[in-house]
């Protein structure tokens, strides 16, 4: 058998994340598990993007192999040489919108048997917001499976877009509603979401617009969902077990592979392993210092790619964190503060020399992974949520938008890990949260019980690659 016979009976995943930081990344990771077990991996970013890494990481960085191969499909969006996170309603109208054809364009090309030295392709995993695709797979006659980056709880959330809309819930009557404590409503006929109110549900059904694009697009990737061959979430059953019951009545088959970045241990190949998906370029030095604080001494401030803020916000922030007197690393990422950059209180800087330490961008999981890091303050993204759940650090939540709202909910109700931070944050709230974090004695409580999640995690972790594995057998290998 020559070498381009051998290469044909490869199987060939292409991936295709939607386009942003916290899908890129558990993409890549779910890519480079697919490649150690075998695939020949294609793995789609967009153009913007794809220059982005290109200046984070250098020019090297997105070689792969040459059975893990780089593309990238236009994003829809006018060109941009900003270094800095896109408009995400924008994003998704455009995905949605331009991407199909694009898309097709590469698969033919990957699939055109005069031009192309890779295997025909044999499967697509797809972000599971990126619905557009499985118009794609359809016509090929080949499997799609989604990737759902963010939380089951959320996802349930999702799922009751249709029935808020059908009882008159949603949207809302008028602006107030967001003020008057309308969104403190209970709602009480959702398993696995028992006691959640309307505000603790993902933030697109905070509009009076029933034509709101958000709105529209939650309903249109939640129905398109069924007709996936299956779907992946991020999460381990122990963590999530009423909740995953629950929305496999919604989805087809339902496979919890995570937490990626544990599972990720499994990749073999050293160019692989050191393959990273940071938008913006990471301050390893702030691991140093880390190493030299005391354990559980430090508290850790990063509030992820997208989240936006008020200057008077940062301010409130920084006040607060100088108040609690605690060491603290705080990521303040370029584009993080509204209007001019991060410009930080100079009697506040001074203040804090001895115990604060600041970056860019940093390498969050091993910032995580730190003895000395002993809490988290964070806007509660799902990514951000397991990863510091499985390294066993308890959070303050500060969510922003999107499915952040009921991580945020699930995380100080229902785990004991987290406690919420008023979205209206002041200094005085900020000081004595980060204080019971560190020191108090809910603090050792809600510590207690992220090193239990983090054990489970860990346990659980064997299960989520039988997961994998069953998905590769009975799904990714399977025409039928
Ligand atoms: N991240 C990182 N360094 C940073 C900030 C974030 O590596 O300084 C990573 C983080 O580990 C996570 C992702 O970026 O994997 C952010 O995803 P998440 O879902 O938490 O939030 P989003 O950015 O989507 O709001």
């Amino acid at each position: 058998m020559g070498p381009s016979s051998l290469l044909q009976k490869k199987p060939h995943a292409v991936c295709i994340p939607a386009p942003a930081q916290g899908h890129i990344s558990p993409m890549l990771k779910l890519a480079k598990l697919l490649h150690t077990k075998g695939f020949h991996i294609t793995f789609v970013n967009t153009e913007f993007n794809h220059k982005r890494l290109l200046k984070s990481r250098g020019p090297d960085s997105l070689k792969g192999l040459p059975d893990f191969q780089f593309k990238t499909i236009p994003d829809g969006l006018p060109p941009s040489d900003v270094d800095a996170t896109q408009d995400i309603p924008s994003l998704c109208e455009s995905t949605t919108t331009y991407c199909l054809a694009p898309f097709k364009d590469l698969l033919a090309n990957l699939n055109d048997t005069n031009s192309s030295q890779v295997p025909l392709v044999s499967c697509i995993v797809s972000d599971g917001v990126m619905s557009f695709t499985l118009a794609a797979a359809e016509e090929l006659g080949i499997p799609e499976v989604f990737l759902w980056t963010a939380s089951a709880c959320s996802y349930l959330g999702y799922f009751q877009f249709t029935k808020l809309l059908e009882k008159g819930i949603i949207p809302l009557k008028d602006a107030n509603d967001l003020k008057n404590g309308y969104l403190d409503t209970v709602l009480d006929w959702i398993p696995g979401l028992e006691g959640i109110r309307l505000k603790d549900l993902p933030s697109f059904l905070r509009t009076t617009n029933p034509d709101d694009f958000m709105l529209k697009f939650v309903l249109q990737e939640t129905e398109r969902a069924r007709r996936a061959s299956a779907v992946i979430i991020n999460t381990f059953q122990e963590l999530d077990h009423d909740v995953l019951h629950a929305l496999s009545s919604y989805l087809p088959p339902l496979y919890t592979i995570g937490p990626l970045h544990l599972l990720e241990n499994q990749v073999n190949n050293k160019t692989l392993e050191e393959l990273r998906s940071n938008l913006w370029k990471e301050e390893p030095e702030c691991l140093e210092w880390l190493d030299l604080k005391e354990q559980n001494s430090v508290v850790y401030v990063n509030f992820g790619s997208i989240t936006v803020m008020r200057p008077e916000q940062l301010s409130e922030f920084a006040w607060g964190l100088a108040n609690s007197k605690q060491n603290f690393l705080w990521v303040l990422r370029p584009d993080l503060v509204l209007g001019d950059s991060a410009i930080l209180p100079t009697q506040f800087l001074e203040e804090t020399k001895e115990r604060g330490m600041f970056a860019s961008w940093c390498p969050q999981e091993e910032v995580l992974s730190r003895p000395s890091v002993g809490g988290f303050l964070t806007h509660s993204g799902w990514n951000s949520t397991i990863e510091s759940i499985s390294y066993g650090v308890p959070m303050i939540c500060w969510p922003f938008f999107s499915d952040q709202l009921t991580n945020c909910w699930y995380c100080c109700t229902k785990w004991g890990i987290g406690m919420e931070i008023d979205n209206d944050v002041k200094r005085d709230e900020v000081e004595s949260l980060v204080r019971e974090l560190m020191v108090g004695e809910k603090g050792k409580k809600m510590k207690n019980k992220s090193m239990e999640l983090k054990k489970l995690a860990e346990i659980d972790v064997t299960n989520s690659y039988l997961n994998l594995e069953s998905l590769i057998y009975e799904v990714l290998l399977n025409p039928g």
